[in-house]
């Protein structure tokens, strides 16, 4: 094995030193556009401002009147659109070593020439690596926040969503709700039968929930069998009325189970923002009201009522 020092073994070499600042001041200074837009990309490994960076250093070469760029990260249709349509246009498929990173779409009154397809290619060709690097990230931001058994938002992805709402609600006088949902006795579940119908009975709890909210309103599961919806536009009565839906939907649901079919039900609690009150305080009180519709009964619901 050749072992690398990292002390110099021998003395310094100032012929090296004064290439490498040479080197340095033409990369720099190199006002080639491709060495530009690698320089500009490798910046950043934000997916949209690297395609802004893209269709800025390509609008130049090729004018186009609207630049789109599609692509499937993970659960997410990402898109991304700069300019408006015209009806020419030019698709390019994003390849690096056999995978695919998006489609790029350019659209303009006047048709394309070979020579333009050609500039556009080379242009993709050098911005590929920084693209396919910004897709990776992208993703792993993306399961960073994604529950892995149900594919909804965990309980990170929920945190930030409260606190974003949180915030709005000081600035934009926004009107926020909160339920919580616990399964109830879903121990007994998973000890009658087994772990895997358990999980089976969590994913079909998930589609049952987001098919009985808002497609505004998200869903989270911030714990084993504990589920979060946030509601922007939604007053306490409002919220109350989507949580009682929601139990029913949860309520109503039978999964097979060998012989004979489960059936589960949920706890809610329901609190409304309050101007000035942090997401930790907002979720201890929707938790009360949780933990209140667990002592009065279980398959009900509770709010931790704000006088307006
Ligand atoms: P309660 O009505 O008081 O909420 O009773 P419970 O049984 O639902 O509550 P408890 O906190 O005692 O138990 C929660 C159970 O949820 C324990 C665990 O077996 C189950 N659970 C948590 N996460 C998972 C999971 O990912 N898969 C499965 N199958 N079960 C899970
Ligand atoms: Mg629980
Ligand atoms: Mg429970």
């Amino acid at each position: 094995m050749k072992h690398i020092s990292p002390f110099p073994l021998t003395a310094p070499q100032p012929q090296k030193l004064a290439e490498l600042r040479q080197s340095f001041e033409e990369w720099n200074s190199e006002p080639g556009i491709l060495n530009r837009l690698v320089r500009r990309l490798s910046a950043t490994l934000k997916l949209d401002a690297q395609l802004t960076m893209l269709a800025e250093e390509m609008v130049q070469v090729i004018p186009f009147d609207a630049f789109q760029y599609r692509h499937q990260l993970g659960r997410q249709e990402f898109m991304f659109t700069t300019g408006m349509g015209g009806p020419h246009r030019c698709e390019f498929r994003l390849n690096l070593e056999g995978e695919n990173f998006g489609t790029l779409t350019l659209h303009r009154r006047k048709r394309f020439s070979n020579d333009e397809l050609q500039a556009v290619e080379m242009l993709i060709g050098a911005a590929i690596c920084a693209l396919r690097n910004a897709c990776h990230f992208s993703a792993m931001e993306q399961a960073s926040l994604t529950d892995a058994l149900t594919g909804i938002g965990n309980k990170r992805a929920m945190e930030e969503a409260l606190q974003k709402a949180q915030m709005l609600t000081g600035r934009h006088n926004e009107t926020y709700s909160l339920i919580l949902c616990d399964l109830d006795h879903f121990k007994a579940v998973n000890d009658t039968c087994g772990h895997v119908v358990g999980d089976l009975v969590l994913k079909r709890v998930t589609e049952a929930l987001e098919s009985a909210v808002r497609s505004s309103d998200s869903v989270y599961r911030f714990g084993g069998e504990e589920f979060a919806v946030l509601l922007p536009h939604t007053d306490q009565n409002d919220a109350v009325d989507v949580a009682e839906r929601v139990r029913s939907a949860i309520e109503a649901l039978r999964i097979d189970c060998e012989e004979h079919s489960v059936a589960v039900t949920t706890s809610c609690g329901v609190a409304l923002h309050r101007a000035g009150e942090g997401s930790g305080q907002w979720l201890a009180r929707a938790d009360e009201a949780l933990y209140r519709a667990k002592d009065q009964g279980r398959n009900c619901t509770r709010v931790f009522a704000t006088i307006s």
